[in-house]
């Protein structure tokens, strides 16, 4: 349902390129500046990341915000900081929910609440989380901002004409059980690799997203389906806020996985146009109309 129709149109957005065969598995792409290359280990390993642009701990008490915008797309702001995660997606995927026009031309132009975008992060590069041309509009508006993702995300950045930043572009490693992490100004960011659920044309990589910002932990686990275990160790000492496709968060196993992540606010996304109404543990949060906000306290931890 989710994942299978993604591929009926053009996943990347090759200007330079509209033929890039996407049967080709892209390498780590070796042009990244040192200072945003990420080291990596795979299961269980030690993982210390690049040097911060800056060192920034947040004083600030003030609570984090996080923004529904449509399908998997957040904005998550605490004081002059915010994270996109999976916003810019431009026409999206048919039957899964898009910004209005305008929403969507603010936020490619970096104009109001997304100029203070300092992160643009991706899970992954199906249609429905992920636009090249509007990524890169959004980069090209906003010269501050860095865009993380898999090596994928790269590289159809790279290979659109008129964006070749390369030092605006952040790989991390979505090697299945892999995670990596670095701090850029006052954001930390843990990359785990956690697979996308088999898709019927090609592998994509996938990374759930560990932000940390504001004093709180917030996850967004893009399409993955994990199981309990691997949300535990992507987790860690536990998250604030767990952001989740609907599906994974149904059932037994919903509860067990939201408790696995010891997150105290738990949020449901990507409804279909044809989705039900939600049946999910009671006290989930349903993000369903673009421009839901809900704000969440840095936790006594
Ligand atoms: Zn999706």
């Amino acid at each position: 349902m989710y994942y299978v129709k993604w591929f009926s149109g053009k996943v990347w957005e090759t200007a330079g390129n509209p033929t890039f065969p996407p049967s080709v598995r892209f390498p780590v792409t070796n042009h990244i500046p040192p200072i945003l290359r990420l080291a990596a280990t795979v299961l269980g390993g030690t993982l210390i990341a690049a040097p911060a642009t800056a060192q920034g701990g947040s004083s600030d008490p003030s609570p984090v915000t996080i923004e529904y915008l449509a399908n998997e797309g957040v904005l998550i702001s605490h004081g002059p900081s915010a994270v996109l995660i999976d916003a810019l997606m431009g026409d999206g995927l048919p039957g899964y929910p898009v910004v209005t026009g305008a929403t969507r031309d603010s936020l490619e132009r970096a104009l109001g609440r997304f100029g203070s975008v300092d992160l643009v992060l991706v899970t992954h590069v199906h249609r429905d989380h992920f636009n090249a041309r509007s990524v890169a509009r959004h980069l090209r508006h906003n010269p501050s901002a860095i865009v993380a993702g898999a090596a994928q995300l790269s590289d159809s950045l790279a290979d659109l004409a008129g964006w070749d930043d390369a030092a605006r572009r952040l790989v991390v490693p979505a090697t299945p059980g892999g995670r990596s992490e670095t701090r850029i100004g006052a954001v930390g960011l843990e990359a785990h690799g956690i697979p996308h659920p088999p898709s019927r044309n090609q592998p994509v990589d996938h990374v759930v997203w560990v932000v940390k910002i504001g004093g709180i932990r917030l996850m967004h686990i893009g399409d993955s389906s994990p199981s309990s275990a691997e949300l535990a160790a992507a987790a860690g000492d536990g998250v604030d806020v767990l952001l989740a496709p609907f599906w994974v968060l149904g059932g037994d196993r919903g509860v067990e996985r939201m408790a696995a992540t010891r997150a105290s606010r738990v949020a449901a996304f990507h409804f279909g146009h044809d989705a039900g109404p939600f049946r999910g543990p009671a006290g989930v949060v349903v993000l369903r109309s673009p421009g839901q906000r809900f704000e969440v306290e840095p936790a006594s931890r």
